[in-house]
């Protein structure tokens, strides 16, 4: 045996699960069979509670959600907590809403526990930015409307970079928007002001796949408007582009837009 595995008996390792959108019949075969197996489960705000219903009972759930906490240090506490949970030998989740990998910080968690020596494995998990738009009948890379798709996120830390609004306006390509309603007035004035038609498609899904799923279909020009009216809330996620168009018929007719409704 050499030196390292005398100072770590065991081989330490953290699954870091996408609990996708919020109903469990969206959690991949994978995902269900880590968290059926798992002893230490840390979870995020967004997972799903019928999610978290399919854990052991004797599993010890640890809720790390940030809401309403200082970010920085926050993170480095769950990456503590990670580490000493999974040194202790026992089988750790990390579990988080949609993909771990798309604004979820799990990248940073890898790098993390990789430094302190702990292996990682990554279950993806089915993004609320597809899977939302899905859910209202929109198909995010749809080739008849846009070359492809941009995930941006409306929502930045002091001293990170804002998405080149004006560029992206330019770019032709669907914009889906992570936690962008608090900033949406100024990114659709970024928008307009970078040429985008204040007429193009628009649409807000909300707690996509989970009972308290809401929607509105609209244009870009009265987006902000339109969160307000149709008390959209958080989580949502916006999307911009003329994929909209092929939102659910119902959905199109109740924004009372000329939309086209198929593009056949
Ligand atoms: N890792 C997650 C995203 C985490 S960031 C994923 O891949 O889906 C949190 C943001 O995701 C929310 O502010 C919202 O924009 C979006 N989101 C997460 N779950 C959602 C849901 N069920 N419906 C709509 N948006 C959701």
């Amino acid at each position: 045996m050499n030196a390292s595995k005398i100072d770590s008996p065991m081989v330490s390792m953290v699954s870091l699960v996408g609990a996708g959108p919020g109903d469990p019949d969206l959690l991949t075969v994978k995902a269900l069979k880590r968290l059926q197996a798992a002893e230490v489960v840390l979870v995020d705000d967004l997972v799903d509670a019928r999610v978290l219903a399919l854990l052991p009972p004797q599993a010890r759930i640890l809720r790390v959600g940030k809401r309403g906490g200082c970010v920085s240090t926050e993170q480095r506490f769950i990456h503590e907590l990670m580490i000493r949970e999974a040194r202790s030998g026992a089988r750790v989740v990390r579990l988080k809403g949609g993909d771990p990998f798309v604004f979820g910080r799990g990248g940073e968690e890898v790098t993390a526990l990789r430094a302190a020596g702990i292996e990682v494995e990554v279950v993806s998990g089915l993004t609320a930015g597809i899977a939302a738009p899905a859910s209202v009948g929109i198909p995010v890379t749809d080739r008849r409307h846009a070359p492809g798709v941009a995930f941006v996120t409306g929502h930045r830390q002091n001293g990170e970079d804002s998405p080149n609004w004006q560029a992206l306006a330019r770019s032709g390509l669907t914009l889906v928007v992570y936690m962008g309603l608090s900033t949406a007035e100024g990114l659709v004035a970024e928008l307009l002001a970078g040429g985008l038609a204040a007429d193009t498609p628009a649409a807000a899904i909300a707690a996509a796949h989970t009972e308290r799923q809401r929607q509105a279909i609209t244009t870009l020009g009265e987006l902000a408007q339109t969160l307000e009216r149709e008390q959209i809330r958080s989580p949502a996620i916006l999307v911009i582009g003329q994929v909209v168009r092929e939102a659910l018929p119902s959905l199109a007719l109740q924004a009372g837009l000329e939309l086209r409704l198929s593009s056949a």
